[in-house]
């Protein structure tokens, strides 16, 4: 039987099988990693604001009322290559929105190149549609790939069929 030196990280507390594997060159709570820490954390931030205050612009021209969008692409990004359409299925169809109208499965029409802002508002409009106002976050698109589930979709062979992911 191997002998398992089990020990706990001074720095992050993290379990560690060998001291070896996790020094403080290693472990990301080290004093000796805070400048990278730092550094990481800073070029993060900053990205992170470059991001919002485009989509904060971008939103000034296209008020979005439900969807938030992902800050993981730029409004302007194309979002999907090509002919697409984007789709989501009512959790419980017929039953009523927030406005009284019955919720039915949301499908766009067909979108060529579309920019993630684009999808954004397209999901904006899916909200109510579905009325699944719990799902607001926009966190990216899922392509439906089984032949069996396209089927339901009826689109020309060289459409892609992409169902919003999201989260809230
Ligand atoms: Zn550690």
């Amino acid at each position: 039987m191997a002998f398992i030196h089990r020990t706990f990280c001074e720095d992050c507390g993290a379990e560690v099988d060998d001291v070896f594997k996790h020094g403080p060159e290693v472990c990301p709570e080290s004093e000796q990693n805070r400048k990278k820490r730092k550094a990481d954390n800073d070029s993060w931030e900053k990205e992170y604001n470059r991001v919002s205050k485009a989509w904060e612009k971008w939103e000034k021209k296209n008020p979005l009322n439900h969807c938030i969008p992902s800050v993981s692409h730029l409004p302007n990004e194309i979002a999907v290559e090509g002919r697409c359409i984007l789709v989501d299925d009512a959790e419980y169809p017929g039953e009523l929105n927030d406005h009284g109208e019955p919720v039915a499965d949301f499908r766009s029409g067909v979108l060529i190149n579309p920019t993630w802002g684009e999808v954004a508002l397209e999901f904006d409009k899916c909200i109510p549609t579905t009325g699944d106002y719990h799902h607001s976050f926009l966190e990216g698109l899922h392509q439906i790939k089984s032949k069996s589930e396209l089927k339901k979709y009826n689109v020309a062979g060289d459409v892609l069929v992409l169902q919003f992911s999201t989260g809230s």
